[in-house]
């Protein structure tokens, strides 16, 4: 077939002709009395499409009416809608211009073609030549090799994908960025419209789905879906009053200002010299007259306020597709933000609350920083699937200590699961399991029963002592944060608690907390502790770890890991590190203390932090405060250059304390909050041995003692290669220390060391050989 019917697009005749006219639906057309005269025609035919949807008429005449419509809008030969079938199949499901032979039978899979393509990255694509496109693919059967130019848009309802809409025209030509922001609007239309309409596919979607993630934190977790940012889907985009939706869209700009100016002028903001610059743009262009009189033109042709928004968005997004320049890029991506916010505030859609969250939910979230999965807390929190995020991320470090499984990377998690779909994770694995099938779920439950009993068979170990076969006592610890995981200490075997990570009780909070808060939260840790040793770590915020209310990042930084974070904040902002600090030194109440400084590089840094500390001492003393009985100050070695440091620092220095997931990530280059990278680093990695053991040698030489404290401590290979290689000290969530405690009491660690020796003599990894020797007992 070529070009529009006229015999079915009879109305089409008094519509605009041109796809640039079409445009104006967006809200660029020029002022006066011809643009508002298309203005109206843009209207019209957007009423037309929606009513070509919902006649009366059998649904594949209501689709193909839809579809003939816009190829003769568009004076093209085809206009085509394929629609997602399941979440991997994409069906021609209408078409005006190909074969009408292969309308529901031509399939391309998601990624396949250039469908496929906008269907996977959700991207716009715009060839006008397709054939020389790279991601072309001919469907024989559609015979669409006679038409040159394509230009095709995802058909979204909110997050959600409903398929691809396409026009394609026999002359090789590039289409207009009005005729795309016009394409746009009518896959809105269709979204929106056929859904509800009964006229996309159904029961693929409801089907068991299986998503592969990589294991951010262990266990397994039965529950419903809970999705943090309730996929919203937009009504009708055709408007029914215009004015009132211009008072709509103004009410909710107006409420999102507010918002904005609050957040600059908040205490937060106020009280540091502050990431104004990023807030200021924001607010910039939440006042980008521009934008808004986009918004408002695309209201006045008829779009309802979120239609209009989401509108000029896709417009940004189009242009972002374009653009290179990461600058420009990121402020695409605040307006993108902004273009969000403001349609979730007309749509009056808000994250979810940890009240709000149902019985043994399991959170679904394209990101999630540490402090708000601490937020959710661990009562009805099950498990959490994240489509970003990463398993050396401080959230899977919280993760990890709440217990609670997580899975990172999922991709398409947003777009495959439904609010309180059932669903099965195992954060070991890495798998998600929606709506599982009656046999899956039965497996995991015997999956679940099996780990009780593990854990049952561990329960002897955690009472004996971590001594080797070769009588090497290796003391163990656990790393805790908040209050909740010291009844751990008596439980689970450890000595003490190797790492307190201060910062997690500053996450629980909406504001910094006040000394007093801060004291009797340390005096509670030790109390608790019955007189086990509890080391502090002073406050280690920045990087991934945001605190959103003492917005200590001024500015947008390149490489946040490398940048203003732990005790660097601590030195330069030391109003915050000597309240930690004092109320740590009452808390203490004349026992034993003992301080770690998270991140030291240099020697200097810790000698300027110690002093801080002394001085608190001093000055607390003069007032009636006891000194405390014994205190041992001490540094995390988590770059290189630590390794390094004068022999002066190793006398300085009460304890070092290796942090083996910062260390490991600068040592390799490889960023931890990042997967596509992070699995490149290893403790057990040869390189990162050697490193290890020329640490080793050191504090052994000037009698330093030395712990481990990172997540490699919790796997009994690593553990043990840790401890032969000389680490005295281990640190690790709570459920590891028993079965870390049988690996080393089944080792000899001399044997091992050996084996780890040779082993590195060939630059060969260890670790088989290593497994096979705890595998002997
Ligand atoms: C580490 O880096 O190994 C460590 C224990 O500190 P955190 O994971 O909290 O950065
Ligand atoms: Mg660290």
């Amino acid at each position: 077939m070529t070009g529009p019917d006229p015999a079915r697009e009879p109305e089409s005749r008094g519509s605009p002709k041109t796809a640039g006219e079409a445009a104006d639906t967006a809200g660029s057309g020029a002022a006066g009395g011809e643009s508002l005269r298309r203005e109206g025609a843009a209207f019209l035919f957007l009423r037309q499409l929606r009513e070509a949807l919902t006649s009366g008429a059998p649904a594949q005449e209501r689709l193909d009416a839809f579809v003939a419509r816009i190829a003769g809008h568009f004076v093209a030969e085809v206009c085509s809608f394929y629609a997602l079938r399941g979440s991997e199949i994409l069906e021609l499901y209408a078409s005006q211009g190909l074969n009408a032979d292969s309308v529901r039978r031509a399939q391309l899979r998601v990624g396949e073609g250039l469908v496929g393509l906008i269907a996977r990255d959700r991207v716009i694509v715009n060839a006008p030549e397709a054939r020389e496109h790279p991601a072309f693919r001919y469907l024989p059967e559609t015979r669409e090799e006679e038409f040159s130019s394509f230009l095709g848009v995802p058909v979204k309802s909110g997050t959600r994908l409903r398929g691809v809409l396409v026009v394609q025209n026999r002359v090789a030509r590039r289409y207009t960025e009005d005729e795309i922001a016009a394409l746009e609007t009518f896959a809105a239309v269709l979204a929106e419209t056929a859904g509800p309409a009964g006229l996309l596919p159904r029961g693929g979607q409801r089907a068991p789905a299986h998503l592969h993630g990589t294991a951010a934190a262990e266990g397994v977790a039965i529950g419903v879906a809970a999705l943090r940012e309730p996929p919203y889907s937009l009504p009708n985009p055709v408007a029914q009053d215009a004015e009132a939706e211009q008072s709509r869209l103004r009410e909710a700009m107006e409420s999102l200002r507010g918002d904005l100016d609050r957040l600059l002028e908040s205490e937060a903001a106020q009280s540091h010299d502050a990431p104004r610059d990023v807030l200021e743009a924001f607010r910039l262009f939440a006042q980008d007259k521009s934008w808004m009189r986009r918004i408002e033109q695309g209201v006045s042709s008829g779009l309802t306020a979120e239609a209009a928004v989401d509108q000029a968005r896709a417009d940004t997004r189009a242009k972002l597709a374009r653009v290179s320049d990461p600058y420009i890029r990121a402020r695409f991506d605040d307006l993108d933000d902004l273009a969000e916010r403001l349609i979730r505030k007309l749509l009056g859609v808000r994250e979810i609350d940890p009240e709000d969250l149902p019985e043994n939910a399991i959170l679904i979230a394209r990101a999630l920083g540490p402090g708000e999965l601490l937020d959710y807390g661990r009562e009805r929190l099950k498990g959490v699937v994240l489509e970003e995020g990463s398993s050396g991320a401080h959230a899977a470090i919280v993760a990890k200590s709440l217990g609670i499984p997580m899975v990172v990377q999922a991709r398409g998690a947003l777009e495959s699961v439904e609010q309180g779909d059932p669903i099965i994770i195992s954060g070991d694995q890495g798998q998600v399991h929606l709506r599982p099938h009656p046999d899956v779920l039965a497996a995991f439950r015997d999956k679940i029963a099996l780990k009780e009993q593990e854990r049952a068979a561990f329960a002897p170990w955690r009472r004996l002592p971590a001594v080797s076969l070769d009588g090497r006592r290796i003391r163990l610890f656990m790393n805790a944060g908040i209050l909740a995981d010291l009844p751990s200490l008596r439980d689970s075997g450890a000595e003490g608690v190797g790492l307190l990570r201060t910062e997690l009780q500053f996450f629980i909070r909406a504001r910094l907390p006040r000394r007093s808060d801060q004291e009797a939260f340390y005096r509670a840790i030790l109390k608790s502790s019955a007189g086990k040793r509890v080391v502090f770590r002073t406050l280690d915020v920045g990087s991934d770890k945001v605190l959103p209310y003492l917005n200590l990042q001024t500015r947008r930084e390149e490489n946040p890991a490398l940048g203003w974070r732990a005790l660097r904040v601590g030195l330069d902002r030391p109003a915050l590190l000597k309240m930690q600090l004092q109320s740590l030194v009452r808390a203490a109440e004349g026992g034993p203390l003992t301080v770690m400084f998270p991140m030291v590089a240099e020697r200097e840094e810790f000698q300027r932090a110690k002093a801080l500390l002394m001085r608190e001492i001093e000055r607390l003393a003069e007032s009636g405060t006891p000194r405390p009985s014994k205190l041992e100050v001490g540094a995390m070695l988590e770059t290189p250059s630590l390794a390094y440091a004068h022999d002066d620092f190793l006398r300085e220095a009460d304890f070092l304390s290796i942090g083996g997931n910062d260390l490991a990530q600068f040592f390799f280059a490889a960023d931890r909050g990042n997967d596509r990278v992070a699995w490149r680093y290893g403790a057990l990695k040869p390189s990162f041995l050697r490193f290890i053991r020329e640490i080793c040698g050191r504090c052994s030489a000037f009698d330093l003692p030395l712990s481990f404290c990172g997540e490699a401590a919790a796997k009994p290979v690593a553990a043990v290669a840790l401890a032969a290689l000389g680490v005295e000290t281990l640190s690790m969530r709570p459920a590891s220390i028993a079965p870390i405690k049988r690996a080393i009491r089944s080792v000899n660690l001399g044997e091992a060391r050996e084996v780890i020796d040779a082993a590195l003599a060939r630059d060969a990894y260890p670790e088989p050989e290593l497994a096979a020797l705890l595998a002997r007992r």
